[in-house]
């Protein structure tokens, strides 16, 4: 089968592959029929992880079954299912208190497994023809059947869910005014997140004028940072107030205008415009080291933080990958039910022989490449 694999820094290519099989009784095999590159596939492309040469990327995956291992009770040939980015097994403490981003299985020495993705476990990802799914009855989450609806169902697999647990983290209440840093696709979701729960103000950071415009069109306030420090702008428009949540949906290769990165850069604008007493809630990536980067606390996995002002204003903060199973099935009724439609940012739809295209022009945040998504 055709895949997109890894092969170093800027460096993916479209290979032969061997093909997806059965290797446990739990497992089924999908054709993939969507699987979007997410900004997290952009940490790895741009050679910032510990990801090996040869795998294969995609973590945001749907499609429809075509074998079905022996163990596998509730799923057939034929289904149309979307899968969590994240891997669980189902049974372990974590899996069965519903944390299933921290699996103790999937991964021995880890808490956390996923498809494609660096640090994550062996499993190859869906950025492919056809992707093994482990632990396939406990994983997948079935659709309705035929194509309706195929790019907000692809949202599923982990941008919707992760904006979604964002603004939980932040522990986001009706009424709630919210900053959300990022206008990336996941900083977006958090925005529709945000409205969806009744928030009463949401102003989206950002500096890209495309993205700005869709956080506009997600019913938020959009506040570019290239026009000034966001803090100000959130404390003129709040009347000297902040924002009651904060999310944080960039991750530490955030930069500030000039394109210098400043891993700090985006908690500190939250700690300065949450109110005392508010959430924040952190689903952008910070890794446990990033020996390569240009920031020396970083290459520690480390970073400067205003601990003193967190402190003294009773803030609190959660983090951490999104447990996608938690929130997809509702996000999937919300969506049947025609109230929300996360593939508003869907800018392309591209073949899987376009991906390295794909790559390319989402990694630059080239105008008008919101959200990639490829049809293998
Ligand atoms: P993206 O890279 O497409 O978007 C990030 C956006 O942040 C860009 O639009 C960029 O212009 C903006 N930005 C950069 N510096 C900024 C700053 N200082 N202030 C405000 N905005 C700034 O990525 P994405 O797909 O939206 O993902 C965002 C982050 O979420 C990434 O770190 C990704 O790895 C992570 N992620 C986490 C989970 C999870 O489960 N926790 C899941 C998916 C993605
Ligand atoms: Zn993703």
């Amino acid at each position: 089968m055709r895949a997109l694999v890894y092969n170093g820094p800027r460096d993916v290519s479209v290979e032969e592959v061997p093909d997806a099989a059965i290797e446990a009784p739990t497992d089924v095999v999908i054709k993939v029929t969507s699987t979007n590159i997410c900004g997290s596939d952009l940490h790895m492309f741009e050679g910032r992880t510990t990801v090996e040469e040869g795998k294969v990327l995609g973590h945001e995956n749907m499609g429809i079954v075509t074998e079905v291992g022996s163990g596998v009770t509730r799923l057939k040939e034929g289904d149309r299912v979307v899968l969590p980015f994240n891997i669980g097994c189902g049974h372990c403490r974590n899996c069965q208190r519903g944390k299933t981003a921290f699996c103790l299985e999937v991964n021995p020495g880890f808490a956390g497994g996923a498809f494609g993705f660096a640090d994550m476990g062996p499993y190859d990802g869906g950025q492919a023809e056809y992707l093994r799914v482990p632990f396939a009855d406990f994983n997948a989450l079935r659709l309705p059947g035929g194509t309706e609806h195929e790019l907000d169902f692809a949202m599923l697999s982990d941008i919707f869910p992760t904006g979604w647990h964002g603004t939980r983290l932040a522990g986001l209440e009706p009424g709630d005014s919210v900053t959300i840093m990022g206008a990336g696709p996941v900083g977006l979701m958090a925005a529709l997140s945000a409205r969806i729960q009744g928030a009463d103000q949401i102003y989206v950071v950002d500096q890209q004028a495309d993205r700005l415009a869709l956080a506009e069109r997600a019913g938020a306030t959009p506040v570019d940072f290239s026009k000034g420090d966001p803090v100000e702008q959130i404390m003129e428009a709040t009347k000297g107030v902040g924002t009651d949540r904060g999310v944080e949906a960039v991750g530490w290769q955030a930069h500030d205008h000039s394109g210098t990165e400043t891993p700090a850069g985006t908690l500190d604008t939250l700690v300065d415009v949450v109110r005392a007493t508010g959430g924040i809630g952190v689903v952008g990536i910070f890794p446990l080291a990033d020996p390569n980067g240009p920031d020396p606390l970083m290459q520690k996995g480390r970073m400067d933080f205003p601990y003193g002002t967190f402190w003294m204003k009773g803030l609190s903060m959660a983090t951490g990958q999104a447990d996608v199973k938690r929130y997809n099935r509702q996000l999937r009724d919300l969506i049947i039910a025609g109230k929300a439609d996360p593939s508003f940012i869907v800018s392309q739809e591209l073949s899987l022989d376009q991906a390295v295209e794909g790559y390319e022009h989402f990694d630059a945040r080239d105008d008008g490449w919101t959200k990639v998504v490829l049809h293998p």
